[in-house]
């Protein structure tokens, strides 16, 4: 279609000067070609000639309130026209004490832009607080774009400090050398006697204890009972202060997160994406007060010219007023609408036996092409992850964008027309994935 070419050309055109053509790679096997999209409306969105998509991939997570919300809009301009750039704005207070009633760990709270440099800052803070140096990590949890915190693998039990290896997708060149080996130690997640051995061995050289609640990067894999529970009792035990990164599970999971879920209240919390409603970058840390006064002392130096910018700080007021409305009934909904979604999904792929199971928490839940459900981010394996991208980029010509790799994410207007559009759409996407499967490993 001459549509297409017209794609292809600006597409080339971006790419002359934007790297790769894409503000952000990892190093995967496949691909990528951006749609440059053109205008959104709750949860559709159009591209440059028009073509919609139910958009499923909300910006990785963080586009909660849906495209074009008028109050969450109405909000933003407001301040932009009032005041735009200053470094503190009156609507500060409304907005940190939004997120201290709903988040228990969140005593105090300070604000960055990106999740990446708010869990930097955290690691700070608990250097600082505890004295020590070394962090702990779990495999395919995944905590930002740094050296010292992505990727690599261990292969000692007695010594688990992540290396750098060949084919890691995220893997890179140019890393500082031995950032990886110096400043970590890297295990698998969900498997508590694992921690406690490298406890009892390592725990007095150790600062933190660093996971997503939910693994939601390593396939949306929820926590074993309990173990969210013993991880809290063994930080304690050994002086280690507790870091939940919740940049994804924080005001999605529930408006409290994964901690009011759990009832598992760390000492440091990092977020971004959701909290800012998903228009615009806003990153906090939220932890206690004994810990966060290490700011106000001046011991530990926390920077960055946009801190607290008025545009973030309204769209976290607007965003947490709208959620947090009738009791939260916005969660309600968005997990009653998700959850028709990963239904009908099942059922599909069931009718067209094709593998599939969708698991994880509603409103970031994942499908994986696979018999049965991960339990430990280590089953997360390239073979799935491939099949998921296949299934992904199957779905995306079909009119359905989710997350990569195969994450879910309602926002609060997703409809039962959008729930609709996925029925009709997605056997035929599951259909393409199946035959492109069986090409691949005939
Ligand atoms: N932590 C988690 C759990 C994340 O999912 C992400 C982003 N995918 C980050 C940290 C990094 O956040 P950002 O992309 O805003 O730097």
């Amino acid at each position: 279609a001459a549509s297409d070419v017209y794609k292809r050309q600006y597409h080339e055109r971006v790419k002359k000067l934007l790297p790769g053509g894409v503000h952000y790679n990892f190093n995967l096997p496949w691909e990528e070609s951006p749609i440059h999209y053109q205008r959104a409306k709750d949860s559709r969105v159009w591209d440059m000639d028009g073509k919609e998509y139910l958009d499923l991939y909300a910006r990785f997570g963080a586009m909660i309130v849906g495209h074009g919300n008028k109050e969450y809009n109405d909000s933003l301009k407001e301040v932009m026209d009032r005041v735009l750039s200053v470094s503190h704005c009156d609507l500060d207070a409304e907005a940190l004490e939004a997120i201290h009633q709903y988040v228990p760990s969140a005593e105090m709270i300070r604000f960055g832009l990106s999740g990446t440099e708010i869990v930097q800052n955290a690691i700070r803070i608990a250097r600082a607080y505890t004295g020590r140096n070394r962090f702990v990590r779990f495999n395919n949890h995944y905590h930002g774009n740094a050296d010292n915190i992505m990727g690599g693998h261990s292969t000692d039990p007695e010594n688990p400090v992540p290396m750098d290896y060949r084919g890691d997708t995220k893997g890179t060149e140019g890393r500082a050398v031995g950032i990886l080996e110096d400043q970590s130690y890297l295990i698998e997640w969900n498997d508590a006697e694992l921690l406690e051995e490298l406890l009892k061995a390592h725990g007095e050289e150790i600062a933190a204890v660093i996971m997503e609640p939910v693994c939601v990067n390593g396939g949306s894999i929820m926590p074993k009972p309990g173990y969210l529970q013993k991880v809290r009792s063994l930080c304690d035990t050994y002086g280690i202060v507790l870091i939940f990164d919740e940049i994804i599970t924080g005001f999605r999971m529930g408006i409290g997160g994964a901690q009011t879920v759990f009832g598992v209240t760390p000492d440091l919390t990092t977020l971004a994406k959701a909290i800012a409603g998903g228009g615009v970058p806003v990153a906090a840390i939220a932890g206690k007060k004994e810990i966060m006064q290490l700011l106000t002392e001046k011991r530990v130096i926390h920077a960055g010219t946009f801190n607290g910018y008025p545009l973030g700080t309204a769209a976290v007021k607007a965003t947490i007023d709208i959620l947090s409305r009738d009791h939260g009934a916005a969660y309600e909904y968005m997990k009653a609408q998700a959850g028709k979604i990963h239904e009908t999904l099942r059922k599909i792929a069931q009718a067209e036996k094709f593998p599939l199971v969708v698991q994880g928490p509603e409103l970031c839940g994942a499908y994986h092409c696979c018999e049965k459900e991960l339990e430990k981010p280590s089953e997360y394996i390239s073979d799935i992850q491939i099949k998921d991208v296949i299934l992904n980029a199957a779905l995306q010509r079909n009119g359905i964008l989710v997350s990569s790799i195969s994450r879910i994410y309602p926002n609060i207007t997703l409809s039962d027309q959008d729930v609709e559009w996925f029925e009709e759409r997605a056997g035929a996407a599951i259909r393409e994935a199946k035959e492109l499967i069986d090409e691949l490993y005939a």
